[in-house]
């Protein structure tokens, strides 16, 4: 059945402008026709009870859980092209809480200023797809650009680890350190790789770990979709 992202106010579901039209006119949807909506976190079974003005209603609550009992956030270095969206897709696929778009010292792609904005609702609009294709309850934060210098408090885990391609096959693997209960971030590097010194930084002024994902070096957006997978695998044994 089609879901939706919505909002709930009273017993009323309330549609954002793209997702009436889709209801409408891609749907056809007919006075009486079900749909499912998600607000406030929770599934609802809905009925359209009128088309013009739209008025939809809630029936009556779905049980249902689709999200990693721990909060995941992705740092994802800025990639080249396609890899970014491509990655916000998967993760979101994969359960991630929050995707954190790094700067990081060798990032080749720069987003100016200007055009950040247009990026983030883009970034915001396959998060919220991927969201509905893969049933979830909530839709992951994108929250970017932040330097990977200058980390907020606020954005870290309780368990704050890097993929560092250095300690490949050498250190401890990513499945050691992911323990149940527990906030958890995982750090991927750009297509260059992380410098010595911004792990140092991680690891001295934040309390990152690094971990392998593996003896193989894996590309940026498979490194990340790795991890992810790992991550939810362990999480949810
Ligand atoms: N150009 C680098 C590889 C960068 S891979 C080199 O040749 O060494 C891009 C990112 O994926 C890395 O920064 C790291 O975060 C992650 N990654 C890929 N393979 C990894 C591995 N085996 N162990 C840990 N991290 C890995």
């Amino acid at each position: 059945m089609q879901r939706y992202f919505a909002n709930k106010v009273g017993e009323n579901i309330i549609l954002g402008d793209g997702d009436v039209h889709h209801l409408l006119h891609v749907m056809r949807a007919k006075k009486g026709d079900e749909i499912e909506a998600v607000a406030d976190n929770k599934l609802y079974a809905c009925i359209i009870e009128s088309i013009s003005p739209l008025v939809i209603k809630t029936n009556y609550e779905i049980p249902t859980d689709s999200e990693l009992k721990e909060d995941v956030t992705l740092f994802f270095a800025l990639a080249k092209g396609e890899k970014i969206d491509f990655v916000i897709q998967k993760a979101t696929e994969l359960g991630a809480g929050r995707i954190v778009l790094l700067k990081t010292e060798r990032c080749v792609v720069k987003f100016e200023e200007k055009n950040l904005k247009h990026k983030l609702e883009r970034f915001e609009k396959i998060a919220k797809e991927a969201s509905e294709q893969s049933h979830r309850l909530r839709i992951p934060g994108i929250v970017g650009v932040v330097d990977i210098k200058n980390i907020p408090q606020d954005l870290l885990a309780e368990v704050n680890l890097i993929a560092y391609e250095k300690e490949a096959g050498q250190t401890d693997s990513l499945i050691s350190h992911i323990e149940k209960g527990k906030t958890l971030s995982v750090m991927i590097g750009p297509e260059g790789g992380f410098s010595e010194e911004e792990v140092k930084t991680l690891v001295n002024k934040y309390g990152f770990v690094t971990v392998s994902l593996g003896k193989r070096i894996l590309r940026t957006e498979t490194a990340a979709v790795y991890a992810l997978s790992v991550i939810g695998a362990l999480l949810e044994k």
